[in-house]
């Protein structure tokens, strides 16, 4: 008979056991609780569960869906749907793993303690904390009454609330300036506010209409790309296309009313700009949720959990480690990059359980697909000191159909097949292989 479980009503009982039962209202205790999800939360907990013993693992996590967050450019130029993105978190989390359907509200890593929203109090032996970069459109004066009204012109990617409205945007835009911004702070994927820039271009020159709308794209940092390499590539491309990049150029608010954006020129922050738009898409400022931010013990100034660069162990509490986005090491921001730090996190973690030091080592690599028409992409991958740090035996600066592929079809397969079951380590071992590689330090 089809059981239901009586506490959360979702059926939870087929892969992960529902935590939120009144036997275990207030405290709880287990090996290892893994804060977050997401990408990175999801990934190193499937790997645990094969390792660990019942009751052993608990996942906290208080959304429902587990987005594959890289697809939503590709939603945004209308090339998927959103409901391609998505799945249900209980369907991604492993068998063996106890789903706490909550927020983490506090984490105590000097009692070994995690406070939940529901009241609940979880203990562990060890911790991993993934909760990843929230966006925060409240940042921006005027930002979230925009993107609230679908024909404001205001649109964004970064969010399943938003993306819906960034196609139907571009579709509308027929003259004056569309105009792409990149925030002063850390966000998730740098190179998708400039994807979904050149996927505008280029559906405007599809549709006839580039002559009469001025591309612009406008970014808080001093380059257009943090590696040289493919830099250089963009800057060409930018040119080529008739792009106007405006560097150290922070948006600050937006007068949806009037259609208009006001800038600040980071060298110089007196200097504002006030430019009118038909289309404004928006890359908000993000920052890691509260839970972290405000625990003095684990974060550091800027709210990030503060880990070694290398092992990924926490500075202060050995027991604890964290990844993906939310993690102090100064990586790109990007699912492949945490795909890398699974494992590292995975093999330290049980030396640390063991009783020995961590040995394995993560390079900093991070890969970003930037696509940039809709049928071509250009795969950047570099490591810690920006150094290209390429799979294939070809250079990967140049625009390539197989590219967008590889983003659009490959990657996500990859994803939900592999990396959600804990066998995917992103791709060290092809890239040895392809370039006839076995002696470097790479995994
Ligand atoms: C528009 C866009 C395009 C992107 N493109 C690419 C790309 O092309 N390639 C690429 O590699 N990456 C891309 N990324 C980035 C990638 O999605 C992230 O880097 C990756 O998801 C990070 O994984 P994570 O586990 O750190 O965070 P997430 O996957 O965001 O997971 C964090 C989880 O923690 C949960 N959480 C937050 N706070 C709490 C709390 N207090 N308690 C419990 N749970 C909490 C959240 O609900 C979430 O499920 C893109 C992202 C966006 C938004």
């Amino acid at each position: 008979m089809l059981k239901v479980c009586r506490t959360c009503l979702s059926g939870c009982y087929k892969r992960s056991k529902c935590f939120s039962g009144s036997q275990i209202r207030n405290k709880h205790s287990c090996k290892l609780l893994v804060v977050g999800g997401g990408t990175g939360g999801c990934a190193v907990a499937a790997k645990f569960s094969r390792k660990l013993g019942k009751n052993e693992l608990v996942v906290v996590e208080h959304n429902d869906h587990h987005y594959y967050q890289p697809l939503f450019t590709l939603v945004g130029a209308g090339i998927e749907k959103l409901e391609e993105t998505w799945k249900n978190e209980k369907d991604v989390l492993p068998e063996n793993c106890t789903w706490v359907r909550s927020k983490a509200v506090k984490f105590d890593p000097k009692n070994n303690s995690v406070y939940c929203e529901n009241g609940e109090r979880i203990e562990y032996e060890f911790l991993v904390v993934a909760v990843g970069i929230e966006p925060r459109f409240d940042k921006i004066s005027g930002l979230l009454e925009g993107l609230s009204e679908p024909s404001s012109g205001v649109c964004s990617i970064y969010s399943p609330n938003y993306v819906n409205n960034v196609y139907p945007t571009m579709k509308n835009l027929t003259s004056g300036n569309a105009i792409f911004t990149f925030p002063s702070s850390p966000v998730k994927c740098p190179g998708a506010p400039q994807k979904i820039c050149y996927l505008t271009e280029d559906f405007l020159r599809k549709e006839g209409k580039r002559d009469h709308v001025n591309v612009i794209y406008n970014t808080s940092l001093p380059v257009i790309f943090g590696v040289k390499k493919y830099a250089d590539a963009l800057w060409k491309i930018c040119q080529e296309r008739d792009i106007a990049v405006n560097t150290r150029t922070n948006l600050i608010s937006i007068e949806p009313s009037k259609k208009t954006a006001m800038f600040e020129n980071l060298d110089n922050p007196q200097e504002r700009t006030t430019l009118a738009y038909s289309m404004l898409h928006v890359t908000p400022p993000m920052a890691t949720p509260d839970a972290l931010n405000r625990c003095a013990d684990l974060s550091n100034d800027a709210g990030f959990a503060e880990i070694d660069k290398a092992t990924l162990q926490h500075v202060k509490f050995p027991n604890v480690f964290a990844l993906g986005d939310c993690a102090s090491s100064p990586n790109s921001k990007t699912a492949a990059a945490a795909a890398a730090q699974t494992e590292v996190v995975f093999e330290n973690l049980q030396d640390v359980m063991r009783g020995k030091r961590p040995r394995l080592s993560y390079d900093g690599y991070a890969s970003c697909p930037l696509v940039t028409g809709f049928d071509r992409c250009i795969l950047a991958e570099f490591d810690y000191d920006l150094k290209p740090l390429e799979t294939f035996p070809f250079s990967q600066d140049k625009e390539r159909y197989s590219m967008f592929v590889l983003k659009k079809n490959i990657i996500p397969t990859i994803y939900w097949s592999l990396m959600m079951n804990g066998h995917w380590n992103g791709p060290a071992l092809f890239r040895k292989i392809m370039h006839l590689d076995f002696t470097s330090k790479d995994k």
